[in-house]
């Protein structure tokens, strides 16, 4: 183990309220080009300079692109007594670099991660066994006021944070979590853009509920709890003007699905018909197929530039069972064909699911293409509390351990995964389409080769 990284005995953490927040965008989408910011961040320092804690002062790092000794350097030079990192699969190598190098300078300085990479599982990867001993809490769950919890603590040992709930900590030997924290009432969180800290311009992010009721097992999501309390349509439409005056160009919704909370889903349309933010906006957000219903219908018509994403991720059901997900042929047919008069529509599929193979793999893919519809195809990744920490045995999951793309599992052999890369990098290269780090996108054909909602009903 490298000196800089060794875990020293009983350093007394400092006790100052100087905060900085770190998070990284990653390599822009090119399918979706517009700026979108660091959300996560932008909710935690909400959170902070709203609570007017005694001594506290905020510097937020919003960065596009850090090398890590210039990182480290800014960081010592500012000398903040709590640094919080916003861990995403594009930034966690990055900032676990930094969080060594920052504990080797002085290792009292309180060391936090969070997002959704700063899960035990992930530190638990051979290459960051010694990111463990530097960092000294894991924000595990949502970040708000776990985070301010922590600030607030004026002694920051390992007995006085073990009293906060939602963390996880190493002691050298083995992680200990503290008790799960709740989701929070999102009407009582400050909004990020009501308090005008979010860079003009780009698209908003719009939250309504968080959690999901499904259980994907691909998905960070599925952890979560069901979803029930939602934000109330006069936060949202106090969201939306504070969203107006940044001048952004429409939203996106980051909930689970526009269609996966009744509730929240009124609260959403009577804010959007109360303030007509969307008439000449974007919004792009995800719809589960088999919940469609008149009313999202009626609200995406009164959207001036609707994208939906829907993930279907196979159309094989035995593959989907595999991952706790199902699928139905005929519904999803008619919903398509309904979302596409209204919106402009990608369908979402993962390549490389446990359970799938190239075969199987390549027939969802044409069927795909045969909707008039763009494509996104992703690389199947172990996320960290996902498949990583949710997959049986007999997948057989072989993955990077820092990009997290699987290599092999059950159906795929390494050369198998290799070939479908090579496949999908030569499509989107002769269709117009385009290649991603972690994903391939396709515009909707121009001639679909078959209407399935006709073919398949004949
Ligand atoms: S993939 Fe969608 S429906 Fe499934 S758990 Fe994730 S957010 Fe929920």
């Amino acid at each position: 183990m490298p000196e800089s990284a060794a875990r020293q005995p009983a350093v007394q953490k400092r006790s100052g309220r100087t905060v900085a927040l770190v998070a990284m965008y990653p390599t822009p989408d090119p399918a979706m080009p517009e700026f979108i910011s660091n959300h996560g961040v932008r909710m935690v320092e909400a959170t902070l300079r709203a609570s007017e804690l005694d001594g506290l002062d905020v510097v937020v790092f919003d960065l596009h692109d850090a090398a890590s000794d210039e990182l480290t350097e800014a960081l010592i030079d500012l000398n903040p007594d709590v640094v919080g990192f916003s861990c995403y699969l594009w930034s966690f190598p990055l900032f676990a670099e930094v969080a060594e190098q920052l504990y080797a300078d002085d290792p009292s300085r309180f060391i936090l991660f969070g997002g959704p990479s700063a899960q035990p599982s992930m530190l638990d990867q051979p290459p960051f066994h010694t990111t463990r001993n530097v960092i000294d809490a894991l924000i595990v769950g949502e970040g708000e006021l776990t985070f301010l919890e922590l600030v607030t603590l004026q002694n920051r040992q390992p007995q006085d944070i073990a009293t906060v709930r939602g963390i996880a900590a190493w002691d050298g030997q083995a992680w200990h979590q503290t008790k799960k924290r709740p989701l929070a009432d999102l009407n009582e969180l400050p909004s990020p853009y009501v308090m005008q800290l979010v860079p003009p311009g780009g698209l908003g992010v719009l939250q309504t509920y968080r959690g999901c009721p499904y259980t994907c097992s691909f998905c960070e999501w599925g952890t979560m709890e069901s979803p029930k309390r939602v934000r109330s349509a006069d936060h949202l439409a106090l969201e939306f003007d504070a969203m107006d005056s940044l001048g952004v160009d429409g939203a996106l919704l980051v909930d689970a699905g526009l269609n996966l909370n009744s509730k929240a889903f009124e609260q959403l349309d009577l804010a959007a018909q109360r303030t007509d933010f969307f008439r000449n906006r974007k919004l792009i957000s995800e719809v589960y197929p088999a919940k469609i219903q008149d009313p999202h219908i009626r609200f995406l018509e009164r959207i001036g530039n609707p994208l939906v994403g829907i993930g279907l991720q196979s159309f094989d059901n035995d593959v989907l069972a595999n991952v706790e997900r199902s699928f139905e042929e005929s519904r999803f047919i008619s919903n398509v064909q309904q979302l596409t008069e209204v919106a402009r529509v990608a369908i979402e599929i993962i390549m490389g699911l446990p359970g799938d193979s190239p075969e199987q793999f390549r027939e969802s893919y044409y069927r795909a293409r045969s909707f008039p519809c763009a494509l996104r195809v992703y690389h199947c990744c172990v996320l960290p509390s996902a498949l990583m920490v949710r997959s049986p045995p007999e997948h057989a999951l072989n993955y990077d351990p820092v990009s997290l793309k699987i290599r092999s599992c059950l159906g795929w052999s390494e050369d198998e995964v290799r070939r479908e890369c090579e496949f999908l990098n030569a499509e989107a290269h002769g269709n117009t389409g385009q290649v991603g780090d972690y994903f391939w996108v396709f515009s909707a054909p121009k001639n679909p080769a078959i209407q399935p909602w006709r073919s398949t009903a004949a």
